[in-house]
């Protein structure tokens, strides 16, 4: 794929996926597009050589796999792992608020949100609705607003003249938005059947049960910067990981099985029915290799590049870094490595990558936190300690990480897709 169209392609992705479910949703239309065929869980599956398929669960977590050839015990897999999630601000069940004359939303904070980057932004609202039709089914759909239906407003400088020097956010009662005056009848209920309707004609609903809506920011991702350097959207992390992993499993060669995983849940600890800390990927590849013995083999010749961004040294914080250890923008992925396995790369995982990005002529960064801060985590340990795969955690450095606009490097991305593809098509990794 050419770089100015796999970047097109990557802005409209991400503009296109306001929720896990929307990710996942776009992840189903490009693999369907290229032919790979959805296999459900709660089927028989009939895997054939030469196959491309994929599997969601919850609507929020997928993966997809292709079986060039059937003995994974002798192949293993190349994998690429991802998260579909991002922190937001997620609806309560009964979230109508109605304070001094206005209708409002009761938000819950989801993972760790920048909160003060949320205000005075156009929001939208997207999610799943889940809904039983006339004929008495019970139903789910996403839905997308698309327009800007909400705002938080800051608070006047003159009415809390700290704000320079230390910002708080209350997320009981400051991070509320605002739908519109109370002169207006405003339901939840009413304002999604009519967006229902809407976005599915034929939808004959009865009643909404309940939902899982987020708000999102409706400024679409950019390039910025004087020579269009960098990419500034939302939820770059991770869904610039799963974009990247997409594409390169969509480029892999058919010589060797890879995967691509994409977990919900990773920004609260993966620990749920489709996250990384649950069965999903154990539940797929046991259905791949029922034999318990050929199961373990399979899992020790694969490996695991588990992709999520990185802190590149920002210039006006460069002492929260290591400066041995300060990744650039545009400077290429990062290694991350962490004595304590927040991070699972090791010296073997790391080595396997460093080669593979060498034959791209791709550099290679690396990222260890300063030992005097708390370190991040990521899939990587987590999905290499629930099936024992070896892994590396690596991810693009980004700037402003978890606020509601991130910045990335618009060559970045493209540079991972190359070395990526390589790896799916990577015949040996070490020698025992
Ligand atoms: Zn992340």
């Amino acid at each position: 794929m050419e770089f100015s169209y796999f970047n097109d392609a990557l802005l409209s992705f991400l503009h296109s996926s306001p929720t896990p479910f929307h990710a996942t949703d776009s992840m189903r239309n490009a693999l369907l597009k290229e032919g790979f065929v959805e296999l459900l869980e709660e089927d028989n599956w009939v895997i054939e050589e030469g196959g491309r398929y994929f599997v969601t669960r919850n609507e929020s977590s997928l993966i997809a796999f292709t079986t060039p050839q059937l003995s994974f015990s002798q192949s293993g897999w190349r994998m690429i792992g991802a998260h579909t999630d991002s922190p937001c601000l997620k609806l309560k069940p009964n979230a109508q608020v109605d304070r001094f004359g206005y209708h409002q939303l009761g938000v819950e904070v989801y993972g760790g949100v920048l909160l003060h980057t949320w205000l005075d932004r156009d929001l939208s609202i997207a999610g799943r609705v889940t809904l039983k039709t006339r004929s008495g089914d019970i139903v789910s759909r996403l839905v997308d607003f698309k327009d800007p239906i909400a705002v938080v407003p800051n608070l006047a400088i003159h009415l809390n003249r700290q704000a320079n020097e230390g910002f708080s956010v209350n997320p009981q009662e400051e991070i509320l938005p605002i739908l519109c005056g109370a002169e207006n009848d405003f339901d939840l209920h009413t304002l999604l059947i009519s967006q229902l309707q809407k976005q599915y004609t034929d939808l004959d609903i009865d009643v909404i049960l309940d939902f899982e809506l987020s708000l999102y920011d409706t400024q679409p991702a950019a390039l910025v910067g004087l020579h269009k350097e960098y990419i500034c959207s939302a939820r770059l992390d991770n869904l610039l990981s799963c974009y990247v992993g997409l594409q390169a499993l969509l480029s892999s060669d058919l010589q060797r099985p890879s995967l691509l995983i994409c977990t919900d849940h990773e920004e609260i600890g993966s620990l749920s029915a489709c996250g990384a800390n649950g069965p999903f990927l154990d539940d797929v590849l046991r259905r791949l290799t029922p034999n318990p013995e050929l199961y373990v083999q399979a899992i020790q010749r694969s490996m695991l590049v588990s992709a999520d961004n990185a802190h590149g040294l920002h210039p006006n914080y460069a002492h929260k870094h290591d400066k041995n250890h300060a990744p650039a923008i545009n400077k290429g992925a990062v290694i991350k490595v962490n004595a304590n396995q927040r991070y699972a790369t090791n010296s073997e995982t790391a080595s396997i990558y460093r080669d593979i990005a060498a034959e791209e002529n791709y550099q290679v960064q690396c990222f260890v936190v300063r030992s005097d801060m708390a370190c991040g985590s990521t899939i990587g340990p987590i999905t290499s300690g629930e099936i024992g795969v070896p892994t590396i955690d690596i991810g693009l450095p980004t700037f402003g990480m978890h606020s509601i606009r991130e910045l990335a490097g618009s060559r970045d991305a493209y540079g991972l897709y190359k070395v990526l593809t390589r790896f799916t098509q990577r015949e040996k990794l070490m020698t025992r």
